[in-house]
């Protein structure tokens, strides 16, 4: 994977979403503090959207499977509030007007998308390919 210029050419490969950065499996920060400077190497470095790659961080995990569990974790403490928030049919969306309607309508988007990933990181080595 030599560029990310095109944001919609990769998935992530933790939970499918649009990568947008490259997440070393093992961390830059931990490779180079022993000494060794294959930080870069190919087999170290994978697709993910900014928000895996920001909440993985710098920990290290022995598995992909891990780093899953760690992000499904850290996904629905973080989107505690959306991801509990009650299922709106279409029939009662409809019955709503104005800032109301918006603000539910664009929740129920918001918990959709995040179920949607929620299942992926669910999902073991869905993308990931040794
Ligand atoms: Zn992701």
């Amino acid at each position: 994977m030599s560029s990310f210029t095109n944001t919609r050419k990769y998935r992530c490969v933790y939970c499918g979403g649009f990568a947008e950065a490259r997440d070393h499996i093992i961390p830059r920060s931990f490779i180079c503090r022993e000494g060794n400077s294959g930080f870069d190497d190919v087999n170290n470095i994978v697709a993910a959207c900014g928000r895996c790659n920001s909440f993985k961080s710098n920990k290290i995990f022995d598995t992909i499977e891990e780093i899953k569990n760690y992000l499904f974790e850290r996904y629905c403490n973080k989107y505690i509030k959306v991801l509990s928030m009650p299922d709106w049919s279409e029939k009662e969306l409809s019955e709503l007007e104005g800032a109301l309607k918006k603000s539910i309508s664009s929740y129920m988007r918001q918990k959709k998308a995040l179920e949607l990933r929620l299942s992926i990181l669910e999902m073991p080595g869905l993308y990931y390919e040794e």
